[in-house]
């Protein structure tokens, strides 16, 4: 079942260590089937370089598994939190990326001064206090720090973001680690001016008509 949506979700979780987000098995990337609500997630424990499609768990919202061999990844309850309280939501990427997860190391959001991710977000990277890893709780954490937005950092722990797909949530992961790093190494060098929160919503506004093939065709010169 769900055979389309396991073979993204198991893309998506090679992207992770194929961009420097993740090492060891740490990390997981899970999608929410629109049809059914139903949701394909990684298995728990195993290197990233043995996952198939076929190794994905289906779970249901409750945690009930509906189909695969293993245990899915221990942070599933609170990817399927996180997808009870977001409608919005169909995919859900977490890692412990180094730069971004430098931020939550000592509990500070990521301030909004770059375009690249505030095109993406519209906004900052919020800080959810501390939350025990794998619990519930962590889930919690993550849609009030989020407060309707794709990503929140979890304070000594790590990063999620979310999408309208496991392929988006990802790319946001990507995104959101690249900006972290560059943010850090700017403020290295001294303080760092966020952009208006006018001119933020402006550009967030202008990337979604605009960006991709399904967009706008019309060029501003
Ligand atoms: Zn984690």
């Amino acid at each position: 079942m769900l055979e389309a949506l396991k073979v993204e979700v198991c893309e998506q979780n090679h992207e992770l260590p194929n961009n420097g987000l993740v090492v060891g098995s740490g990390g997981n990337v899970s999608g929410r089937d629109p049809a059914t609500g139903l949701v394909v997630i990684k298995p728990s424990g195993v290197k990233f370089a043995k996952l198939t499609p076929d190794t994905m768990v289906v779970v249901d919202l409750d945690g009930t598994i509906i189909e695969g061999s293993m245990k899915p990844s221990v942070d599933t309850g609170i990817h399927l939190y996180i997808y009870r309280h977001r409608p919005d939501v169909f995919g859900i990427t977490h890692t412990h990326s180094p730069y971004a997860t430098s931020f939550a190391a000592r509990g500070e959001r990521i301030p909004a001064v770059l375009t690249p991710i505030t095109h993406m977000l519209g906004r900052d990277v919020p800080c959810a206090p501390y939350a025990t890893p794998g619990e519930v709780e962590t889930g919690k954490a993550v849609v009030e720090a989020a407060a309707g937005g794709m990503a929140a950092l979890v304070q000594a722990h790590g990063v999620f973001t979310m999408g309208k797909s496991a392929t988006e949530a990802t790319s946001v992961a990507m995104y959101l680690e690249e900006a972290a790093m560059t943010t850090h190494i700017a403020m290295l060098r001294g303080p760092v001016t966020e952009m208006p929160a006018a001119e933020i919503e402006r550009c967030y506004h202008w990337f979604r008509k605009n960006y991709g093939q399904s967009g706008n065709k019309k060029v501003n010169a």
